[in-house]
Formats: C-alpha cells, sequence, structure tokens
C-alpha cells in the first residue's frame, strides 16, 4: 500500500521508526520487536539505511518482511551516499521485486572515515527523488527540519530546497526529531505559505537512556531541547528507570499536544525497543 494513500484517507497516521542492527546475527531480534510492536495501532513501519552503522544490506530485506510476514505497510530509506545513477537503477528493480513500495528518499551524510566520492549520482535528496519516480510506481517521502538542516545557512533557504524536493515528487514529508512543538507548528505555517502542502508527519524520539543522550544531540541536528526537557535529563540522568519513566512521559504529553493540534502524524523514532513503544501508545491509542 502507497503511504500517500494511508495518508489521504486518515488522520492522523502513526509510523514507527526501526534500524537493521550492525550484526547479521542480530537481524532475528530486530524482527522480533517489529513484531512485537505489530499489535500497536500503526500505519506503518520505516526501516533506516546505512545511519549509526547499520548493515544497509538488511534495510531491503527487513522492509520486505514486515510487509509480506507482518502485513505492516513498510518505508525503506535509501540514500544517495556512493550510489551511482547505475547503482540506483539496479537497487530500485531489486526493491521492486522484493515488493518495496515506499522510499523515504534521503541525501545521506558522510560516514565517519570515509574520503571517497560521497555523492557520485545524486549531490541532493530532490535529485533521488525525481530519478526513483521516473524509474516506476514508488511513493516517495521525503526528509525535512522543522529548525533548520545544519547545512543550510537560513531556514528560508532550507525550505525554498524542500519546495523543489517536493515538487520533484515527495509524497509526504517526516520531520527531523522534534522535543518543543511550537518549532513545528511555526515551521507548518511557513510551509503552508510557500505552498508545500503533502502531509508532515513529527519525528517523536523518546528518552530512554542516559547513554542515547549525546547520540541524540548529535543526531538532532541542532533541535532545541526545552529547558523543561533538559532539566528531566539532569534530574534523572543517574536513575536509568527514572530517566526512562520521564522521558516516556515527556514523549506522551507532546504527541496529545500535537494531536490536538491537528498534525498529520506521529513517527516515533522507536530505537527498536518495542516496550518504550508500547508504554507510549499505550497510553495515547485512543487517539490513534
Ligand atoms: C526522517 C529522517 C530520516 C533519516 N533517515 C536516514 C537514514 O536512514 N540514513 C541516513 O544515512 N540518514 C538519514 N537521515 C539523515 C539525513 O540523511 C541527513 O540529515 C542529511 O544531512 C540530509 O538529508 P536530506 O535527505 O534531508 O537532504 P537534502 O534534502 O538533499 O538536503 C540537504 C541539504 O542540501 C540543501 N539542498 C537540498 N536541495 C538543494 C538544491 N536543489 N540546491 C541547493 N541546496 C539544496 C538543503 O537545504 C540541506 O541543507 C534521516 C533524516 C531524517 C530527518
Amino acid at each position: 500500500m502507497f503511504i500517500k494513500d494511508i495518508f489521504a484517507s486518515k488522520k492522523p497516521v502513526l509510523s514507527f521508526e526501526i534500524f537493521p542492527p550492525k550484526q547479521e546475527a542480530d537481524v532475528r531480534d530486530v524482527l522480533n520487536s517489529a513484531k512485537d510492536m505489530s499489535s500497536l495501532p500503526i500505519d506503518y513501519m520505516s526501516v533506516t539505511y546505512g545511519a549509526g552503522g547499520g548493515n544497509s544490506k538488511n534495510t531491503a530485506y527487513i522492509a520486505s518482511y514486515l510487509k509480506s510476514n507482518l502485513s505492516i505497510p513498510s518505508l525503506a530509506h535509501l540514500t544517495c551516499v556512493t550510489h551511482t545513477k547505475d547503482d540506483m537503477r539496479e537497487m530500485l528493480a531489486s526493491y521492486k521485486a522484493q515488493g518495496i513500495e515506499n522510499i523515504l528518499a534521503l541525501r545521506g551524510d558522510r560516514p565517519e572515515g570515509f574520503s571517497g566520492e560521497l555523492f557520485p549520482g545524486f549531490k541532493y535528496a530532490c535529485e533521488l527523488t525525481e530519478f526513483i519516480k521516473e524509474q516506476g510506481d514508488f511513493c516517495v517521502g521525503g526528509a525535512c527540519y522543522p529548525e533548520c538542516h545544519p547545512n543550510s545557512p537560513s531556514l528560508d533557504i532550507d525550505i525554498d530546497n524542500l519546495k523543489i524536493k517536493v515538487d520533484a515528487g515527495a509524497d509526504f514529508l517526516v520531520t527531523q526529531m522534534v522535543f518543543d512543538n511550537e518549532k513545528f507548528y511555526a515551521f507548518r505555517d511557513k510551509l503552508a505559505k510557500k505552498g508545500i502542502n503533502v502531509p508532515i508527519t513529527v519525528g517523536i524520539m523518546p528518552l530512554m537512556s542516559a547513554g542515547q543522550i549525546n547520540r541524540m544531540a548529535l543526531l538532532s541536528g541542532g533541535a532545541t531541547m526545552p529547558s523543561k526537557f533538559l532539566k528531566i535529563i539532569s534530574k534523572y540522568q543517574d536513575n536509568p528507570e527514572a530517566l526512562r519513566q520521564a522521558g516516556a512521559a515527556y514523549a506522551v504529553e507532546q504527541i496529545i499536544d500535537l494531536l490536538s493540534n491537528d498534525v498529520d502524524g506521529i513517527h516515533l523514532y522507536t530505537m527498536n525497543k518495542s516496550e518504550t513503544a508500547r508504554k507510549i501508545i499505550g497510553a495515547v491509542s485512543s487517539l490513534f
């Protein structure tokens, strides 16, 4: 099923993000975790590509498994990093053969320690988006950044570039993790003024452990962490259970506020932790 059709048929849409493991032997654990999450009221699940060193080869395998074995519509992430146009043509044909219909088209970033040619086929995600659309019948999503992508000189320029990506064929958008809902509402207003009318789903990253905090700051690309959120970290970082509970409560509060402000969807960065997804979505399941 195309994700754009899910957005057309219901609101709000709930999605989860999972990532392939670094070790091949751990793929089974990820699939078990996805299975555990599949009983929640989710509309689709996305699988990252190469992010955090996860094995990119397994993105398509996991996305295909979600659809075929768990009957969950899936979204396979794909980046431009190191891929030529010929590579990409082959990959898309193989995705199609594996039943993958939805792709999150991303530029990607330079992997640590990599010094080769980074973007031999596509310089920006808009070019990949256009290419995927030319290759056949795929629904394509794109990333967006309510507080500006770190490489952009300004949010207005970033939004101009986002418009190019949407005009190139992006059917829906998924935000960078958001901790301050007000930043998202201001962004949504700017996109509407710019004539960007595709559905936008909001990325929520629950605080789960002290070990995750530095990584979260790195991946958030400078997303504002409100003082209420920072206080939870400083108060509970040495108490894992309290941090998990307070982090889940913060995410629940954020989701309720977003839903009462009529967002198109919530995209939960689950970090493959089904128990956390269960706690958070269990607390708001009747809102979906
Ligand atoms: C929801 C989400 C999921 C992600 N999943 C992954 C993943 O699975 N794997 C992974 O490696 N990374 C992932 N990322 C990270 C992403 O690859 C990086 O943030 C990357 O730096 C930008 O990717 P993009 O697709 O947004 O790039 P783009 O849309 O290409 O934008 C990148 C920069 O280029 C500028 N730009 C865009 N188009 C043009 C143009 N035509 N002319 C001039 N400038 C332009 C933009 O303003 C921006 O500053 C994800 C990010 C998000 C928000």
